[in-house]
């Protein structure tokens, strides 16, 4: 059994080792196991106004506390999920999870905070994912305007006649949709007008190098086009005063990342909240 672990220990840091199919099956049989044993834990990342310094909203992220190995990170076993379909336990969990916790923070009054949650083109794909949903809010007793629901482009454009039917079906719900990781994929700047999303989340290779004159041209051209369309732009991954303040200066609405906080466990999330409602 020891030896087991070890090899699976080497399986998630080593690269080459996802090649072998046996490795990826222990992995499989680990997230299986994990998901039964209450070892993954959503963790939460502030979103913040640019203007006001308030925070808005936050992002739920996944972790994995595995007992040998400690935190595994996301992208260490999403893509995995995503093969073998256990994304659509994960996404449901993760769902649930998130929405159950948001209701807890209106509970203790602080306030009616919207939560964003990662939705896997997997997920995308099933049937009755947005009665699904909908069936969530409805148990949990949550209106349907504090969940933001964030897709890539390429999940999109793998079937943008079925992708456009799921976020009109989100869209009657009152969901807000955002585009993740945006400028990254293939799509031209025409489906942003087809998918009319409520948010862009620019990705964090633009915002890390905003300094760089090209990135902040690309940068600046997002947020003017999402401003005249009347979508909401979110820097993902600000880490700098001066990543903060040359965003700030361009008229981007929001921003998450380490400069302001890491994703932090339910707790420090509402530690974050609180002190917010202070301020
Ligand atoms: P994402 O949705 O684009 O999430 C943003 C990632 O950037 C998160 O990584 C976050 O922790 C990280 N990040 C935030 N601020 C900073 C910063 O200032 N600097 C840097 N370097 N990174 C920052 P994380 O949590 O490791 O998640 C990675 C990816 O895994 C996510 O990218 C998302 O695509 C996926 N993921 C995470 N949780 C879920 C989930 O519940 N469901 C699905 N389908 N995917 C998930
Ligand atoms: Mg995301
Ligand atoms: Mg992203
Ligand atoms: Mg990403």
């Amino acid at each position: 059994q020891a030896k087991r672990s070890g090899k699976n220990t080497y399986f998630f840091f080593d690269p080459r080792m996802e090649e072998k199919a046996c490795s990826r099956m222990e992995l499989a049989a680990c997230i299986r196991r994990g998901l039964k044993q209450n070892e993954f834990e959503v963790f939460y990342q502030p979103q913040i106004d640019f203007q006001s310094g308030r925070l808005t909203s936050s992002e739920a992220l996944i972790r994995w506390r595995h007992p040998q190995l400690g935190w595994v990170p996301p992208s260490t076993f999403i893509p995995l999920a995503e093969e073998t379909g256990l994304i659509l336990d994960i996404g449901e969990w993760v769902l649930s999870q998130a929405c159950s916790q948001n209701k807890k923070w209106q509970t203790m009054g602080l306030g009616n905070p919207r939560i964003a949650v990662n939705l896997s083109a997997c997920q995308f794909r099933k049937e009755g994912l947005a009665q699904q949903i909908s069936q969530t809010l409805q148990q949990l007793e949550m209106k349907s305007n504090t969940l933001e629901l964030e897709l890539t482009e390429s999940t999109f454009l793998e079937n943008p006649e079925q992708g456009m039917k799921i976020l009109d079906e989100f869209r009657d719900m009152g969901v807000t949709v955002s585009i993740d990781d945006f400028g990254t994929g293939y799509s031209s700047l025409s489906y942003i007008k087809t998918i009319t999303p409520g948010v862009l989340k620019i990705d964090q290779s633009f915002v890390n190098e905003v300094i760089n004159p090209t990135n902040r041209a690309i940068v600046q051209a997002i947020v003017t086009m999402a401003k005249s369309l009347d979508i909401e732009t979110i820097a993902e991954g600000v880490e700098t005063q001066e990543q903060f303040d040359i965003l700030h200066g361009m008229g981007c609405d929001k921003y998450q990342g380490y400069y302001y906080s890491p994703a932090v466990p339910a707790e420090g999330m509402t530690q974050i909240m609180m002190q917010d409602m202070k301020n």
